[in-house]
């Protein structure tokens, strides 16, 4: 209905539709058509007495500057909807050259990163997280770095979502489990290591079997794993998600909500699973001692984290003045530049030995 007469709407395939435009007078009456198709489709249904809501993320792209033939518009807009969804969804977006070029540049990474997994070139780094009143590391957190042939080290935040994106996450998420568990079984100390864990992962119906073998095989007790996992994880799965991380709390693992306050509705999360630990993001930790509001944030998170029997984390902390701000404020445990950077396995050892100086010299 929201379309005129001479206007074609065609399914693609499961929830994917094209509209054709024959005759178009400005770039403006597509941007209200589309305006008016997301308001069109957001407005909540009712069905069988259930409120159901939907989005739609529209791509679109113009002929022949776009694009010569159906296929290259259809390439075309799907870039645009790539970047649309790319962007939050619920709206839409017009092609531009620069999408093509990101493309190619992802599947290139995408290309590359296949062969990386079965080359080896991932290697794992530790960062440790020390605790604020006792001044010991508590644990490691495992952080995957990629040492590209030629591009040199790549950082996670880079090929982490093209990994996603093209499935690449499993096998590499199983890799860094392996290594992490493999390696946390040989330290001296029961310190835990964090693990991050891609919401993708738990798309994946082995992974609660997975993480077990590991267990297992590495003989590493379950409550010397932590897993970390983001707000993101609560915004597509639903209930499936939570019956695996509620089973591997069960046995025994922690789980960590990782970067809390740079999602959305963070609080209604917290209540949905009870979490081990919350970590607050560094953009509240970065400005701490600055005169701003950031202290009141952390201050809260803390005292919610007290208050629901959780460790608070403060990430990112990289001054003496910071680290004090986190003791006044009651924050239980730090990570960050300040206490030690991520480094290779091999230099584990000395972060700890140093570590139980720090200890002596305290005491
Ligand atoms: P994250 O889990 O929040 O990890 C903390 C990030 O902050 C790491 O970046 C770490 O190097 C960095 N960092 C630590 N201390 C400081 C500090 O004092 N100052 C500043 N500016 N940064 C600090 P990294 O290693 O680049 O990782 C970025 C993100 O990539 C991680 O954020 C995590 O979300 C993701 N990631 C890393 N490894 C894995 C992995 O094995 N699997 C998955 N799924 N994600 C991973
Ligand atoms: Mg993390
Ligand atoms: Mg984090």
């Amino acid at each position: 209905s929201s379309l005129r007469p001479a206007d074609e709407l065609a399914r693609l395939g499961g929830d994917e539709f094209a509209i054709m435009i024959p005759s178009l007078e400005s770039r403006a009456e597509l941007e209200v058509l589309a305006s008016r198709l997301v308001e069109a489709v957001v407005k909540p249904y009712e069905i069988d007495g259930y409120q159901i809501r939907t989005s739609i993320s529209i791509g679109i792209a113009i002929g022949p500057d776009d694009g010569n033939s159906a296929d290259d518009l259809l390439i075309a807009a799907d870039l645009a909807l790539y970047a649309v969804k790319a962007g939050g969804r619920g709206s839409y977006k017009f092609y531009q050259s620069s999408m093509s070029k990101e493309f190619n540049e992802r599947r290139q990474i995408e290309i590359d990163l296949r062969e990386a997994i079965e080359r080896n070139e991932l290697e794992l780094y530790y960062q440790p997280i020390v605790d604020l009143r006792r001044k010991v590391i508590t644990g490691f957190e495992a952080l995957v770095r990629w040492h590209h042939p030629v591009n040199g080290v790549v950082a996670p935040v880079t090929f982490i979502p093209v990994a996603e994106d093209s499935g690449l996450i499993l096998p590499l998420g199983e890799w860094v489990l392996a290594e992490a568990c493999r390696s946390a079984a040989k330290w001296p100390n029961d310190f835990k290591i964090a693990v991050n864990l891609s919401p993708v992962q738990f798309s994946d119906p082995n992974l609660l079997s997975t993480i077990e073998r590991m267990l297992a095989e590495t003989d590493l007790a379950p409550n010397r794993l932590e897993l970390e996992i983001t707000e993101r994880i609560f915004m597509d799965s639903g209930e499936v998600t939570l019956t695996t991380l509620r089973r591997l709390k069960q046995l025994g693992i922690r789980i960590s909500m990782d970067d809390f306050g740079t999602g959305y509705s963070s609080l209604s999360y917290l209540r949905s699973f009870p979490f081990d630990k919350i970590k607050v993001d560094r953009i509240f930790v970065s400005d701490l001692g600055e005169g701003t509001e950031h202290m009141v944030i952390v201050q809260a998170v803390v005292s919610i984290a007290n208050a629901l029997g959780m460790t608070a984390t403060a990430e990112g902390v990289e001054t003496d003045e910071q680290r004090q701000i986190l003791v006044g404020l009651g924050c239980d445990e730090a990570q960050g530049y300040l206490f030690g950077c991520p480094v290779p396995i091999a230099e584990v050892s000395e972060v700890i030995d140093k570590w139980a100086t720090v200890k002596t010299l305290a005491a």
